[in-house]
């Protein structure tokens, strides 16, 4: 097993595919957010919500998901939006990750009585990245070469299911609005509205909305439901992400790619296991999944890993070499590594890198590999030329970075 020392891991370019805005505050921020919005929180220090919300382990999913409640109702504000997309830009520009495609529901941050429309908390998303992008692509270090630019994009998630209580005002209100038609109904209404909003703003702000993505409770909500969406997207050159197999078998896996158009899939983490399946004109198992396995290798549907979040969320993952990631490596599947959640997960680009060279056979080459697909795969926003391009000086510096820390790239 090759051991890669952990200079060479923080000072490589990096990307971020699977990134969650309202996972990923910074906890002195939600502090401050929390006390000025008098948002109740179980604590009010570091030490406090480390102890009670943001662990370093989870005993299950729901544990987990507890803290966004906290983060989501800080983000209800529009300057609180602004200021932990900056923050987030410059907490991964400070780890040389030069690439980020946040994601979040808009729908749970908005309140349209309070001005927190679809287009103000796009708005102030992107102003938060873009400040921190000019701030760092002007500094001396980039106009001298020394180091990349910074980009980014946005990933605009539908709930795959909201109530009407307890998600946000927006969702209460739109339940109300529906309060005589079925559940699903009310769950894709809500999606088709956020998918037509994000198209909008996109091509008449300029926004980089550069994905949609399908979050929140898996199982009972698979992708398949929500294909019309998808098929909106695809028809207005909008990229797609979904996250699948995450909490549900592989036919999750199956309807992101079939019928959702899946350019890429959130954790992928059941597409190995036979026992998950849950369909049943599934007759032979193991001859579907080897097939799905093929196909998404062959058509390099990139899957975006969060090695730490499985840990956390997923008990039968008992120790980290356990992960299917092996699997996925040993497919030679594209792959690129993510945090998904910074805060929640405790985690940084660097750390899920380390963990995966530590923890598994990763030569040279494709850790170079594991590099590139972050960029190749993803969906910049401009021209295939220049995306092109960009991602080749990318891995150009890739290389000078491993000569300069003695990686030989074989
Ligand atoms: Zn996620």
């Amino acid at each position: 097993m090759t051991k890669y020392n952990s200079k060479f891991i923080q000072e490589m370019p990096k990307t971020d595919l699977h990134l969650h805005l309202d996972g990923s505050l910074r906890i002195p921020s939600l502090i401050e957010m929390a006390r000025a919005g008098n948002i109740k929180m179980p604590s009010y220090t570091e030490e406090g919500l480390k102890e009670t919300v943001f662990k370093s382990h989870y005993a299950n999913l729901g544990e987990y998901l507890h803290g966004f409640q906290y983060t989501c109702a800080a983000l209800r504000d529009l300057e609180n939006i602004e200021r932990a997309s900056y923050e987030l830009a410059w907490d991964n520009i400070n780890e040389n990750v030069y690439y980020i495609e946040v994601r979040f529901a808009p729908q749970l941050m908005m309140d349209v009585e309070k001005g927190l429309t679809f287009e103000a908390v796009m708005i102030a998303s992107n102003k938060g990245f873009e400040k921190a992008k000019k701030e760092f692509n002007n500094s001396a270090e980039v106009k001298s070469g020394a180091r990349p630019e910074f980009h980014y994009g946005i990933i605009s998630c539908a709930m795959r299911k909201f109530g009407p209580k307890g998600y946000s005002p927006y969702y209460t209100n739109f339940y109300k609005a529906m309060e005589y038609s079925k559940e699903m109904d009310v769950l894709r209404a809500g999606a088709m509205q956020m998918v037509r909003a994000a198209v909008k703003v996109r091509d008449e702000l300029a926004i980089p909305i550069v994905s949609i993505d399908l979050a929140g409770q898996e199982d009972g909500y698979p992708p398949g439901k929500f294909k019309d969406i998808y098929a909106y997207a695809h028809q207005h050159f909008m990229h797609k992400t979904v996250h699948a197999g995450e909490a549900y078998g592989a036919e999750s896996i199956f309807q992101a790619i079939t019928e959702c158009y899946a350019d890429r899939i959130g954790h992928g983490y059941y597409l190995f296991n036979e026992d998950k399946i849950m369909d049943e004109t599934v007759k032979d198992k193991k001859k579907y999944l080897e097939s799905l396995i093929s196909f998404v290798a062959d058509k390099r549907t990139t899957i975006e890993v969060c090695l730490t979040s499985n840990l956390q969320t997923n008990p039968s993952i008992q120790n980290i070499k356990d992960h299917n990631f092996k699997h996925m490596l040993a497919n030679r599947m594209s792959l690129t590594i993510c945090t998904d959640n910074r805060l929640v997960s405790d985690t940084t680009v660097t750390k899920e890198f380390q963990l995966a060279v530590d923890n598994f056979t990763i030569a040279p080459k494709h850790l170079k590999d594991l590099v590139a697909y972050g960029f190749k795969k993803s969906f910049f926003f401009g021209n295939y030329i220049d995306k092109r391009n960009w991602a080749k000086s990318m891995m150009k510096h890739f290389d000078q970075v491993a000569s300069k820390n003695g990686i030989e790239i074989v």
